[in-house]
């Protein structure tokens, strides 16, 4: 299948991250202009994969802003203009079992995992409405499918992302906008790298294709649901996790 997404305009929250990055490029090559968001305080790091990505000759923007403020959001998508296609990749990790989890890593992991995605779709979707063309995918996880230790805060963000977009594709579908989930395994990424050896070999056990996901399997999964071709499916939720957790 050939994907052709020249004419449209991508804004990829999270975009110079290790699972975004590759998604950017992947948008790119398919012919969209895209514009790549990231938290503030990863500018520096932002635009060396800037060069990274030139250097594979692609044009990417950098659009710094904080996704979990509604504001931030209304003004950056405010100077982008018009967005065909929104990716809300944007997520941190702040672990700690229930007993000890402190109200901060709730929230900053519930502010920037979930607010986000509304903070970003609420600013896009009416536009995307009025043009009769849209889409919208939000990265989810296999943990907020089946739930993870020490993730209570992540897992639920994950799992709510998910709710979010069953009930956005409801409200959008007959205005050819799509809304869909893609919900990552464990990727080959410093988040998994940061995870001690011991307990990674235990997860990589687990994992029936018996190797971690590459940051270019998730891009292919989004991009995929980003075609024109596409357009038929809303609402799914699409695992890209090697087996780890097999559902329907
Ligand atoms: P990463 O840490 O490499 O990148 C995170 C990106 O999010 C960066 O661009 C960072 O600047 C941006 N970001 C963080 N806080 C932000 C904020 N407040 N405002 C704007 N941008 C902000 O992460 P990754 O491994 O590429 O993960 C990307 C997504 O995939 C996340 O949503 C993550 O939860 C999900 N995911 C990752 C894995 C994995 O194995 N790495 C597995 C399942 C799901």
């Amino acid at each position: 299948m050939r994907i052709d997404l020249a004419g449209r305009v991508a804004l990829v929250t999270g975009g110079t991250g290790a699972i975004g990055s590759r998604i950017c490029a992947e948008l790119a090559q398919a012919g969209a202009r895209v514009v790549a968001n990231c938290a503030e305080s990863d500018l520096d790091a932002a635009r060396q994969q800037q060069r990274r990505w030139q250097a594979e000759g692609l044009e990417i923007a950098l659009e710094p802003f904080d996704v979990a403020g509604f504001e931030a959001c209304a003004a950056a998508i405010g100077r982008i203009g018009r967005i065909d296609i929104l990716v809300n990749c944007a997520g941190i990790t702040r672990d700690a079992p229930l007993r000890r989890m402190q109200p901060q890593q709730w929230q900053d992991v519930l502010r920037v995992n979930l607010d986000s995605v509304f903070n970003t779709s609420r600013h896009v979707v009416e536009g995307m409405s009025e043009r009769g063309w849209g889409r919208i995918v939000n990265i989810s996880s296999v943990n907020g499918q089946k739930g993870q230790f020490g993730q209570t805060n992540y897992s639920a963000s994950k799992a709510g992302v998910h709710g979010f977009t069953m009930a956005l594709a409801a409200e959008t579908a007959r205005k050819g906008v799509t809304v869909n989930t893609v919900s990552p395994g464990y990727i080959d990424s410093p988040m998994i790298r940061a995870v001690p050896e011991d307990i990674r070999g235990r997860i990589l056990e687990g994992i029936p294709a018996g190797r971690f996901g590459q940051p270019q399997d998730i891009a292919t999964a989004v991009t995929f649901l980003c075609a024109e071709q596409s357009g038929f499916i809303t609402g799914a939720n699409l695992p890209v996790n090697g087996g780890q957790f097999i559902s329907f």
